[in-house]
């Protein structure tokens, strides 16, 4: 980048924040080293937790927690789909393309990748720092933009790249403190440790059936002598599973301006057209991922809010599909009425005993009361960036640089991936990579879309703050 001096121009090394170091800010930081062609760079890597490469999904240690993606989709390159089978296969990890390998080890390939690309990008510099931004500050529509952090730090950047994952999730029903604290409600189930306690308990109610749950069912009965399971969600519906062989791919068109019956229909007819040709609906869901961007960005409001409300947990369970082992071991556990799943609306959640007394409206319209030791949340990301945003979020919003979406799940993003400013306008300098692309795309969290979305906002930047660095050319993600 070019800053003039009352001489000579003056060329400066571009500074960019990436705020966030789970796989979204991870394979951003891979993408923008593999861009930098050689010429300076500096690349803050900001996250609170301070595990850089593993987030939420990939921090696990727990061998029975399995990608749900097969390995040879998993590439953190885009264009690369096969890079992480790859991988593992060079170290002798890898049993085949359709293999669905342990999560952790996911995390210590984008570690591992992290370092190989800084290393081959000596001139770029890439800093990790273990902090967490409560502000990023930029009144006017040109110059730098600001970033506060927790530790008291105010640092100036060329751009800013916002990946801090998922909305925190929220509580299903009013929680009393005194509940909290006795440690018989746990409100979040990836805070590490937080799991401990309950294996020694006799009875665990999980609020929610869905792979939130699963990892925690698989989590809590890896001893034979662990507590007996409850799972509860308004439809009882468990997610399906895969097979142990890959899905065939046939993207095709989803009308998405045509408004959402439209795209019932194409579905339907590609679903007769797959059970004729011998395919099945598991290669028409994964399918239908590529065209649902453009899709989702096409359709009505009022269809996405229909959607939401009529259509996305039947969509959720057979889109996030659990890997075949996971779900023979949860199969094995309600065999055994080790873990029970039911259908209800959880009314309540109250104090009883030393443990916990829930209220669930069954859909016969009785209400049970169940009393249980502890009662854990597995109800999974939040989904409403208007309620109490974190300080980063709110931050945006109060400067003008970004709006939520239309749908209130996360920011109003253009394709390129640049938020869109309070004003409507496209910001050059602040672009967003992960969950909170999901009110604009509805499919942006899976690593399939975050790997492609690293590459488009790397290139961009790149292309602002190196002149002369011609984009790298792209090819599609599998
Ligand atoms: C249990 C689970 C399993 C999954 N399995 C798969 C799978 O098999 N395949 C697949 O493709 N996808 C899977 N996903 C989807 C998953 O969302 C993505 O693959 C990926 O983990 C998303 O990473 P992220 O970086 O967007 O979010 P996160 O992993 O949540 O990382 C965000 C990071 O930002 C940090 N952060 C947040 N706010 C701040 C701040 N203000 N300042 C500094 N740091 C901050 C957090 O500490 C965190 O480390 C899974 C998700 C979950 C939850």
């Amino acid at each position: 980048m070019l800053r003039q001096s009352t001489a000579v121009d003056v060329e400066l090394t571009p500074r960019i924040a990436i705020l966030g170091a789970g796989a979204a800010g991870t394979i951003a930081a891979v993408h923008l080293l593999r861009e930098t062609a050689g010429r300076p760079f500096e690349i803050d890597l900001i996250d609170r937790r301070g595990t850089f490469g593993l987030g939420a999904a990939y921090a696990t240690a727990d061998p029975a927690h399995l990608l749900n993606v097969p390995a040879v989709r998993m590439g953190a390159i885009s264009g690369h789909p096969e890079h992480f089978h790859d991988w593992a296969s060079r170290r002798g990890v890898g049993s085949g393309e359709a293999a669905f390998l342990p999560r952790g080890l996911f995390g210590v390939y984008l570690v591992d990748l992290l370092a190989a690309t800084e290393k081959a990008a000596p001139r770029a510099t890439l800093r990790r720092l273990r902090d967490e931004a409560l502000a990023v500050r930029g009144r006017s529509t040109e110059g730098s933009l600001e970033v506060e952090l927790r530790d008291g730090g105010r640092v100036a950047y060329d751009a800013v790249l916002l990946a801090p994952g998922p909305l925190a999730g929220t509580d299903p029903v009013p929680i009393r403190d005194e509940l909290r604290e006795s440690g018989a409600y746990v409100e979040d189930p990836w805070v590490s440790g937080v799991l401990d306690g309950s294996r020694g308990e006799e009875t665990v109610l999980l609020l929610g059936t869905g792979l939130t749950m699963v990892d925690v069912a698989l989590a809590l009965t890896a001893d034979r002598d662990g507590p007996r399971l409850l799972a509860i969600s308004r439809r009882g519906l468990l997610p399906r599973a895969h097979h142990r062989t890959l899905t065939r791919l046939a993207p095709f068109e989803l009308p998405g301006a045509d408004g959402l019956d439209a795209i019932f229909a194409t579905v339907s007819a590609e679903l007769r057209r797959a059970s004729a040709s011998g395919r099945e609906w598991r290669d028409v869901i994964d399918s239908a991922r590529t065209p649902t961007p453009a899709a989702w960005r096409a359709l009505p409001l009022a269809d996405k809010r229909r959607f939401l409300t009529e259509v996305n947990r039947y969509w959720d369970v057979h889109r996030f599909r659990t890997a075949p082992d996971v779900a023979e071991k949860i199969g094995a556990l309600v065999d055994r009425a080790r873990l029970q799943v039911g259908a209800g609306e959880i009314l309540a959640v109250e104090p009883y005993r030393r443990g916990a007394r829930v209220r669930v409206r069954r859909q016969a319209g009785d209400v049970d009361l169940i009393a249980v030791d502890r009662v854990i949340n597995c109800t999974g990301a939040g989904t409403d960036i208007t309620k109490s945003p974190p300080p980063l979020l709110r931050s945006l919003f109060e400067e003008g640089l970004a709006r939520s979406d239309s749908l209130g799940l996360g920011l109003d993003v253009a394709p390129s991936g640049m938020a869109i400013a309070a004003d409507g306008r496209e910001d050059p300098r602040l672009h967003v990579v992960g969950a909170l692309r999901r009110g604009v795309e509805w499919e942006a969290i899976g690593v399939t879309e975050i790997r492609d979305h690293a590459a488009a906002v790397a290139s961009i930047l790149t292309a602002n703050h190196l002149p002369g660095v011609a984009p790298a050319p792209r090819t599609s993600a599998g």
